[in-house]
């Protein structure tokens, strides 16, 4: 049997934009016709059409940072320790594809910026434009509420913003011979300073593989960095041996300790699989035969 658990983002507000996301996911799920390829191919290939879909925040529709341009974080990771995340790349409609291209090359876990922009060209990955004209209207409402770049301007609390409005991509996926992968796909968080990096592409953070788990995150990344959400779905795992309480207690974990938003997928060696999330909704959707 094999497992597919993917989300495009959690939210407080049940708005369209959220049904979109929804069906989104759906659609994205919809498109994969063989579950028989490995684990690995399988949430590389869940979270390249969310990309794809300009209405999750991760590749082609990514949200811009406040400087208007439109910088992502993906990253890739198997249940024998294999791992890569590509940070703040820009011009692409697929990080996840050049994320799994370094994790292939098995030397460098991680590339930034300008690295993971000259290792994107060298691999022949095209140019392309990842900012939809929804993401450009809504970047020039951020700068009514930032009119200028300056990191002061960031003192209060954001998170009252952020957790109105998430919408990271993740897939996890156990196949047929038990190998379980990860993939997180994102265009960050509302009202991020330039080359800000979250959660989503962070080994234990934002998505994990070993060879218990596979956990993929969404929700406010800065808080769910500090907690080690994904990795800590693991510890309360093996702890209870029950899925579905560890990510359960994972997400209370981040709200006690940081009043932080997120929701979370996982599937488990002994193909448990579980989905928890502490804001009102998450864009989900599963396969499982
Ligand atoms: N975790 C992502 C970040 O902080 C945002 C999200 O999940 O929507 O970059």
């Amino acid at each position: 049997m094999t497992l597919l658990l993917m989300h495009g983002g959690a939210s407080n507000v049940e708005s369209d934009v959220f049904k979109r996301k929804q069906n989104a996911v759906s659609s994205a799920l919809g498109k994969i016709s063989d579950f028989s390829i490995d684990a690995l191919d399988l949430v590389e290939l869940a979270v390249e059409y969310m990309e794809r879909d300009p209405h999750l925040n991760a590749g082609y529709g990514s949200i811009l940072q406040l400087d208007g341009r439109a910088r992502m974080d993906a990253g890739i990771c198997t249940s024998d320790r294999k791992y890569a995340g590509i940070l703040q790349i820009e011009q692409t409609k697929t990080p996840i594809k050049i994320a799994r291209k370094l994790m292939d090359a098995a030397y460098h876990s991680i590339l930034c910026g300008e690295g993971a922009r000259k290792f994107s060209d060298e691999n022949g990955f095209p140019r392309e434009n990842a900012i939809t004209v929804e993401q450009m209207e809504a970047f020039e409402e951020s700068c009514k509420t930032f009119p200028e770049i300056s990191y002061q301007s960031f003192s209060r609390d954001m998170s009252d913003l952020n957790k109105k409005k998430l919408g990271t991509v993740g897939a996890v996926a156990i196949d047929k011979k038990g190998r379980m992968a990860a993939a997180c796909s994102t265009g960050g968080t509302k009202y991020c300073f330039p080359g800000r990096v979250g959660d989503t592409a962070i080994y234990g953070a934002g998505v994990y593989c070993s060879e218990h788990v596979a956990v993929a995150m969404t929700g406010e990344g800065d808080k769910v960095l500090r907690r080690m959400t994904a990795r800590l779905v693991e510890d309360l795992f093996l702890k209870s041996g029950n899925l579905h309480q560890a990510v359960t207690d994972a997400a209370q974990d981040l709200e006690r300790h940081e009043n932080g938003y997120c929701g979370i997928i996982a599937v488990s060696s002994d193909r448990q699989y579980a989905h928890a999330h502490n804001t009102a909704y998450m864009a989900f959707d599963q396969h499982a035969a």
